[in-house]
């Protein structure tokens, strides 16, 4: 039995239709870490107010593609589309639209929040006035109005997580992704912090690319990427995969597709 689940429907992965382009297509995207190969093959696409799931065990190649598409690493294989705007062609505009959650915290603990947003926003080229309305926007987006002044290092995880939030929205980027923002997060901040970006999705347009390894971050009717051993198993929404892999939840198909015996070599 192939586990590779194919024939995506448009309407239940996102897939755009008509002639706007997708916010996000990747497309036939390859890369190797020397003789390891990390990702083969690679298509999906993602539109702009959807919540996408990228669900992958350890080692699926999650943290690799958001290199890729962060250009931490340069192209191997393939190519990223961002409003249809080439990667390849045009690294510059399209990074100027993502934000990037990367899954280890990026703040330097020792300046205070605004410090810390205040550099990001500069690096972006965004003007002191600006940065200031910016940033009183994006902290009050996450609940965080009242931290501007606190030194990172006496903030919680969970505060800590928002504020990366904050900071990766502060260039207005029309995609933004997260790999495995939750970690570490006891279960309420992991809930709050998925209720927030899910309502980023709703109300400002953005496209959240969600790398995750925990099924219960992920609703039914989100896009999923399932990710495996550098392959996309299933493209899809979560019911529609538990559908044709014919189990009752995702947990259940998720397993038995990344069962080591039913890897496609
Ligand atoms: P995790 O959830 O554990 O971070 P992941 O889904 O993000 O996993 P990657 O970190 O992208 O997966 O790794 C994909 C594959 O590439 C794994 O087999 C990993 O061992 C390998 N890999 C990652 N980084 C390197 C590297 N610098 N050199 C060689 N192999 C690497």
């Amino acid at each position: 039995m192939s586990t590779i689940l194919k024939n995506t429907s448009q309407s239940e992965t996102g897939k755009s239709s008509g002639s706007t382009p997708p916010l996000l297509q990747v497309i036939d995207l390859g890369f190797s870490y020397g003789a390891k190969q990390a990702l083969k093959n690679i298509n999906f696409e993602l539109i702009t107010g959807r919540f996408h799931a990228l669900l992958g065990p350890n080692g699926a190649g999650k943290t690799t593609l958001f290199a890729l598409i962060s250009r931490l690493f340069n192209l191997q294989e393939g190519d990223i589309l961002l409003d249809g705007c080439s990667l390849r062609k045009a690294p510059a505009q399209v990074l100027s639209n993502v934000g990037m959650v990367f899954q280890q915290s990026t703040l330097d603990l020792d300046l205070s929040v605004a410090e810390n947003l205040h550099y990001h926003a500069s690096l972006h080229g965004i003007g002191e006035a600006r940065r200031r309305q910016r940033i009183a926007i994006e902290l009050a987006r996450v609940e965080m109005e009242n931290y501007q002044h606190t030194r990172v290092r006496t903030l919680n995880g969970g505060h800590r997580r928002r504020i990366e939030i904050a900071r990766a929205l502060l260039h207005q980027p029309r995609l933004l992704l997260l790999d495995e923002a939750t970690v570490g997060l006891d279960t309420r901040a992991r809930t709050e912090i998925n209720k927030h970006v899910r309502k980023l999705c709703m109300n400002q347009e953005v496209g959240v690319l969600w790398a995750t390894h925990l099924i219960e971050e992920i609703d039914p009717n989100d896009p999923v990427t399932l990710l495996h051993k550098g392959q996309v198993l299933a493209n899809a929404n979560s019911l529609e995969i538990c559908q044709r892999s014919g189990h009752a939840n995702l947990v259940e198909a998720f397993e038995s597709l990344t069962r080591p015996q039913q890897v496609k070599t």
